[in-house]
């Protein structure tokens, strides 16, 4: 028998998600803070409640798809002791300590646990583009794993909670410095006039020859002795202080390059001049 579901959270993913569960055959209870939003789900065929004690007693399985981690912590605690025995499957994008404080929280309640994060935006819910991480309880994702199927690819990440948000995070951090340098080459491109779409169709087409040496550095990080032949910290260095002159040239600020230098320059002081460059990550560590 399919589990009955509860939803917390009616912004545009938990909208998506209650309108997944129901299109599938799931029986879902709906509350939202903004009591409003739950009519179209209503007479969608969702149940509603009043409040969120009783909306969680509705459902064996809770989603939490709440704004962000405050918003979870103010609306479970109260009610730690309705959810008892309930799996319960928070959605709501967090740091990866988070993630671990309301999985620790959890645990002290008796409540099955598992922290998600959904690399999509509420269109892609329902198909398998869309990528969700899930984390923590292992046996619970199991339970509920056909459940979090008809949302999108259901990937469990590991038994420590906070690893779907840390990928989540790292994910997206490598998305926001790539982005980044859209931004660096832009700048510096339209100060003869180019314009923003030219100089992106151009990046596009660079990054695209580039992104197999990523793996290639990769290798280099797992190999751990960053003395391949590779580009040096030394020239790498000289090429960056390049990238930085020719950005001031321009009347441009090269704040964004200004780190990656930073890292380079405290390697060659530190004796690793010779060292292949992305020898930086060491510098990363926080000891
Ligand atoms: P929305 O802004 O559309 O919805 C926010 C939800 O949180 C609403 O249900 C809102 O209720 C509720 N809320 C906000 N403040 C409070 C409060 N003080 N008390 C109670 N409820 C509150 O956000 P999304 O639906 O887009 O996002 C939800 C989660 O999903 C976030 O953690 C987000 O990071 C994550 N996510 C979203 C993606 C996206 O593309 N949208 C992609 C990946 C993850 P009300 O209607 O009353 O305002």
């Amino acid at each position: 028998t399919q589990p009955s579901t509860t939803i917390l959270g009616l912004g545009a993913m938990g909208s998506a998600v209650a309108a997944r569960l129901r299109e599938t055959g799931y029986a879902t209870t709906v509350w939202n803070r903004t009591a409003a939003k739950t009519e179209p789900h209503v007479q969608a065929g969702s149940n509603t409640a009043a409040t969120v004690a009783e909306a969680v007693r509705a459902g064996e399985l809770v989603f939490v798809v709440l704004l962000d981690h405050a918003r979870v912590r103010e609306h479970l605690e109260p009610v730690a002791a309705d959810l008892k025995g309930r799996t319960v499957v928070n959605l709501v994008t967090t740091t990866p300590g988070q993630g671990r404080e309301t999985a620790a929280w959890a645990a002290e309640h008796g409540i099955p646990y598992v922290d998600g994060a959904i690399m999509a935006v509420p269109s892609m819910i329902g198909d398998t583009s869309a990528r969700l991480l899930y984390s923590g309880d292992q046996h619970a994702f199991n339970t509920v794993r056909p459940v979090l199927e008809t949302l999108g690819t259901a990937e469990y990440a590991g038994e420590d909670p906070g690893v779907a948000s840390l990928k989540d995070m790292a994910l997206l951090s490598a998305m926001d410095l790539m982005l980044l340098g859209y931004v660096q080459a832009i700048a510096m491109m339209r100060t003869t006039g180019t314009s923003a779409a030219d100089t992106a169709g151009e990046v596009e087409a660079w990054l695209a020859a580039m992104l197999p040496h990523g793996r290639e550095l990769a290798a280099i990080v797992d190999g751990g002795t960053y003395d391949t032949g590779g580009q040096s910290v030394d020239f790498d260095r000289f090429g960056i202080r390049s990238l930085i002159t020719a950005s001031r040239e321009q009347g441009v600020r090269a704040d964004l390059l200004e780190p990656h230098q930073k890292l380079l320059e405290e390697l060659a002081a530190t004796g690793h001049g010779d060292s292949d460059w992305i020898r930086i990550i060491e510098r990363l560590t926080i000891h």
